[in-house]
């Protein structure tokens, strides 16, 4: 894909889950990667490394019967929700002054409301100013509440008992007076006015699909309205966070990383930390799964590309990959002169890595 330096283009989002322990991450993140994969186009490939993309088509199509309520002409080519779920991993996507994650969904079994692991979710994010919007999960579970699946929220709503309608505003009261105690206004997302000032809930069911469709539609309508600075695209060098550090065979330690801005090329030099300081190698190999391979990525299903652009998820193989550290800063060196800027950047950045690591 070419892209001319005078197109305005937005990347994608990069969406994280968290949420108490059996609140449903794993089953929403499931539900979302299954609900693409129906929808997308034969061969487009939605699996990346550590993550998964929607395009804004698949968004589009779902959304449709809402598009009075949340009107998009979506400018984002989508958005990428990184695989694994909790704040334990979401604390390695730390960026200068901030997080990798544009967005993030913290979801909420809506029978047990906010639990122990919620709050500390809000926390993290709250301190590292990462917006994010409630999945008020498990709507099924409701006495009385008839399955419409993979209906949007407004729709399946309309086709509840009136007694149901109530129960589910009373649950979502009790959230509302949970997350005032915190601090914030948050209100069901039909009804806000004003999204910067109120965190949205969206009554969602995992297990059915239900609301599947409200969530990802204002996943991406708040982020392209809200977050165009942050997402214009910048065809500069590479930029990214490492995810993994792992041993495959035939390619030997590699790093699976989230790019957030700019290009990675095959023989760019990168700059990352290690565990006994700075490394400094050149890109031998960038790798995704392979085209309609939407199972988890194993050693045999990687395929390579020339060049990766952000935001996407990726392998990457270079030589002394060994000592590379989860959770590191990885930039590309275009300006050799610049390295001792580089390597003082990412010694300060790592030292509150290695502190996280340490606790975790
Ligand atoms: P996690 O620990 O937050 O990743 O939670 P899981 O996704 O593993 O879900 C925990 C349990 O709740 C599993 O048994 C799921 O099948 C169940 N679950 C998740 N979402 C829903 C939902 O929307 N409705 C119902 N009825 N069960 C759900």
């Amino acid at each position: 894909m070419k892209i001319s330096k005078t197109e305005k283009r937005l990347r994608q989002p990069i969406v994280v889950v968290l949420g108490h322990v059996d609140h449903g991450k794993t089953t929403l993140l499931d539900k979302i990667r299954g609900t693409t994969v129906v929808k997308k186009e034969p061969g487009e490939m939605t699996q990346e490394v550590g993550a998964s993309f929607v395009p804004s088509y698949v968004i589009e199509k779902l959304a449709e019967p809402l598009k009075k309520v949340i009107p998009i002409k979506l400018q984002i080519p989508g958005l990428l929700f990184i695989d694994t779920p909790g704040h334990e991993y979401f604390s390695n996507l730390r960026r200068r002054g901030g997080s990798v994650a544009d967005i993030a969904i913290l979801v909420v079994d809506i029978t047990e409301g906010l639990q122990k692991q919620s709050i500390e979710s809000i926390q993290i994010l709250r301190e590292r100013k990462v917006p994010f919007l409630i999945a008020a999960n498990k709507i099924d579970r409701i006495p009385g509440w008839k399955a419409n699946n993979d209906l949007p929220f407004l729709e399946t709503i309309e086709k509840q008992r009136n007694d149901v309608k109530v129960y589910l505003d009373n649950l979502i009261y009790n959230l509302v007076s949970q997350l005032a105690n915190l601090g914030f206004n948050a209100e069901r997302y039909d009804r806000i006015k004003d999204f910067t000032k109120t965190v949205a809930i969206v009554p969602v069911s995992a297990k059915t699909g239900e609301g599947i469709a409200d969530l990802l539609a204002l996943l991406a309508g708040l982020t392209q309205r809200y977050l165009e600075t942050r997402l214009r695209f910048a065809e500069g060098p590479a930029k990214g966070v490492i995810l993994e550090v792992k041993e495959d065979p035939g390619l030997g330690h590699t790093i699976d990383v989230i790019i957030y801005d700019g290009v990675l090329k095959r023989n760019d030099t990168i700059i990352l930390g290690g565990i006994n300081g700075i490394i400094i190698t050149k890109v031998r190999g960038i790798f995704v799964p392979k085209p309609l391979q939407d199972m988890k990525v194993s050693k045999y299903d990687l395929t390579p590309i020339d060049e990766a652009y952000a935001a996407a998820g990726v392998k990457v193989s270079a030589p002394n990959l060994e000592e590379a550290l989860a959770g590191s800063p990885i930039y590309v060196i275009e300006d050799e002169s610049k390295i001792e800027q580089y390597k003082k950047q990412i010694e300060e950045e790592i030292k509150e890595v290695r502190f996280y690591n340490d606790i975790d």
